[in-house]
């Protein structure tokens, strides 16, 4: 599976990770329901005219820049318990590039590109076939689509470079077809064929703004080279909006980040469970107060198990084990029919509710306790959910850095009988979750 990743020219937004956390949910739901061995790439978009651009304005080298965003990525990604893929290439990797050059190289070769001004374009009167993944007429452009942010000398309106000739002062590779950088589609079209092999590949996805005209595109340009189909399976996932309705959009500025929201106090789960309770094929309009709902929901379901938890009466009761099974299945069911994550969010409140009338019936053994709970855990393996609230309620409410540096503020403060500052320090702790205990060896710190 390929997916097409972000543009690293700003910290990601909720939105982006929208399409991220829908992407986990299938591959979650590949591995752990269908029993698939799943190779995903999820790549980075590390040159264009707006990392260029944002790069210059920063005074920094493009490398430099990009570096910032993609570990931003990979932080607000795990903080989403978002599972690692398999490779995540970058655009300006020389093996990338030069798998680029090369597929341009074979464009040419079979007739479907041109020369203008020292870059490459592909000739879009040469594919037949063009549109049809948009359900476009061959004259026709979707309304509201993405176009290409780059202007180029071309000889029909509709055909995009494949590798465009840079300005002075921009950066540029020099691999076989003339000094330039790569187009945004052949970016991806060469970095999914380069990592996943022989076309076809499985699957490729991406938020629904790119179906035109960027995965339209990366399938002229595929096919035209390598003369197979390229994608099996094309998954598009739905917008996320603001709250006015507003599209969340980084040129348009406004944009929360993952970071924003946990500044705001709320947790990482809260946002994944409402990143994932709509159907991904539907527009998903983001409000506080749906974050307010998930951590209900969240601790509905720790409520649930903490109180299974509890159970200690020995035996177990067939009826609770096939309860257990019967929600497993029910799960796997609405997971295999289009990813129904709202269905399979509704199995798992269902059995949160039958928990708790088995538990209050007394009709709940220690033996049942451990298999309801796997239940639950068979569903969090592709929710992801409790497991992430889970590891939230084991880390520290503070960093540890933080922590380690309060802590050595206040025995400075101490140092120079300013027991004031050290006091308001330690209360200032305390009301955060971390008490502090001295003893002869030092000051230790714990969770209250
Ligand atoms: P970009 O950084 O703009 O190239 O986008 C990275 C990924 O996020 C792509 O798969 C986009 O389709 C997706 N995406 C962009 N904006 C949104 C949004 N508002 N909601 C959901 N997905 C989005
Ligand atoms: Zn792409």
């Amino acid at each position: 599976m390929y997916a097409c990743g972000l543009t690293v020219y700003a910290r990601g937004h909720i939105g982006n990770f929208r399409t991220f956390v829908a992407l986990d949910l299938l591959r979650r739901t590949l591995r752990h329901v269908a029993g698939f061995d799943v190779r995903q790439i999820v790549n980075f978009t590390d040159v264009d005219d707006k990392t260029i651009n944002a790069s210059r304005a920063a005074g920094e080298s493009l490398r430099a820049y990009t570096d910032r965003y993609i570990t931003a990525f990979r932080e607000d990604a795990a903080a989403l318990g978002i599972e690692p893929v398999e490779a995540y290439p970058r655009a300006t990797d020389e093996e990338n590039l030069r798998a680029m050059v090369e597929m341009v190289a074979a464009l040419e070769a079979r007739g479907h590109a041109y020369r203008s001004d020292g870059s490459v374009y592909f000739r879009i009167a040469t594919d037949p076939d063009y549109g049809r993944l948009a359900r476009l007429d061959h004259e026709g452009i979707m309304p509201g689509a993405r176009i290409d942010s780059d202007q180029y000398a071309k000889h029909d309106a509709r055909d995009f470079v494949l590798w465009k000739a840079s300005a002075p002062g921009e950066p540029a590779w020099d691999f076989g077809v003339g000094p330039g950088r790569p187009g945004w589609h052949i970016e991806c079209s060469a970095m999914a064929l380069r990592l996943l092999g022989e076309p076809p590949i499985d699957i490729h996805a991406g938020g629904v703004d790119l179906i035109f005209p960027h995965h339209e595109n990366e399938i002229a340009q595929s096919e035209g080279a390598t003369g197979a189909p390229f994608a099996r399976f094309w998954v598009h996932v739905e917008h996320l909006l603001l709250d006015k309705g507003d599209k969340m959009s980084k040129s348009e500025g406004n944009i929360l980040t993952v970071s924003d929201v946990l500044a705001r106090g709320r947790r990482a789960s809260a946002l994944r469970y409402v990143l994932l309770s709509t159907h991904y094929r539907k527009q998903l309009r983001f409000t506080w107060d749906s974050l307010a709902q998930a951590e209900e929901a969240l601790t509905r379901i720790m409520d649930c198990l903490a109180r299974l938890d509890g159970v200690t009466a020995a035996g177990s009761n067939p009826a609770m084990q096939a309860r257990a099974a019967a929600a497993r299945e029910a799960f796997a069911a609405m997971m295999r029919s289009d990813l129904n994550t709202p269905g399979a969010l509704g199995v798992v409140f269902e059995l949160v509710r039958d928990v708790h009338a088995a538990l209050d019936a007394g009709e709940v053994a220690a033996g049942d306790a451990a298999v309801l709970r796997g239940a639950f855990d068979h569903c969090d393996r592709v929710l992801g959910v409790i497991a992430l609230r889970r590891a939230e309620e084991e880390a520290p409410p503070i960093p540890v850095d933080e922590i380690e540096r309060l802590i050595a503020e206040r025995r400075a403060a101490r140092g120079r009988r300013d027991f004031a500052t050290a006091d308001r320090i330690r209360d200032d702790l305390q009301g955060r979750g971390i008490a502090l205990e001295d003893s002869a060896a030092g000051t230790r710190w714990k969770r209250v």
